[in-house]
């Protein structure tokens, strides 16, 4: 396994050499990903393999790893979210050869090559972030109150709903991650 990532990978030539690279990418460079996290510093980390299943599938496997950071959906304050991964990927030319595959199997879908490495890297991160994303346990307290939604916190305060029913309001809202309530279910079908 190489200690280096390319930039563009061609999935299968690298099958046919069943080569491996690990390494960093910048997530200030994923653009879909950087748009939904409240601070885009720091890298994920990626370990990819080529090869060939049993059954003769041309296969990508490896694991993403990220720590990045979303807003909340209920306190709006960010919180931490530990991205870690792991991924088969089969290699497939068409939307139509993936209905095929058996069902442990995420299609990667190589149109054309050469793939840059770094949107593969972000699709799994999008696909680990929770739809709608709440801190586990109670939200930190905010000091700082605006003056003029502070009535409107109180209120909150004292009638805080539970985290399932902000989901299920988030869910009918357009909220930023939509996107990936959208992809998750396309991935399904
Ligand atoms: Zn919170």
């Amino acid at each position: 396994m190489l200690n280096r990532l390319p930039e563009f990978v061609d999935p299968l030539t690298l099958v046919e050499k069943r080569r491996g690279f690990k390494g960093t990418l910048a997530l200030a460079n994923m653009k879909r990903l950087a748009s939904l996290l409240v601070q885009p510093s720091g890298d994920a980390s990626l370990e990819i393999e080529f090869g060939r299943d049993s059954a003769g599938q041309a296969i990508a496997t490896g694991k993403v790893a990220a720590v990045v950071w979303i807003q909340c959906q209920r306190c709006l304050e960010p919180m931490e979210v530990n991205v870690d991964s792991e991924f088969t990927l089969a290699i497939v030319s068409s939307l139509t050869e993936s209905r095929r595959l058996p069902e442990n199997y995420d299609p990667l879908v190589v149109e054309q090559a050469p793939l840059l490495l770094s949107e593969l890297v972000e699709d799994e991160i999008l696909l680990a972030l929770p739809a709608v994303g709440v801190h586990s346990e109670a939200c930190p307290v905010v000091h700082s109150l605006d003056k003029d939604s502070q009535s409107q916190n109180v209120d909150s305060m004292y009638n805080a709903p539970e985290s399932d029913e902000i989901v299920a309001e988030c869910e009918k809202k357009q909220n930023p991650f939509a996107v990936l309530a959208d992809l998750k279910e396309k991935l399904k079908h």
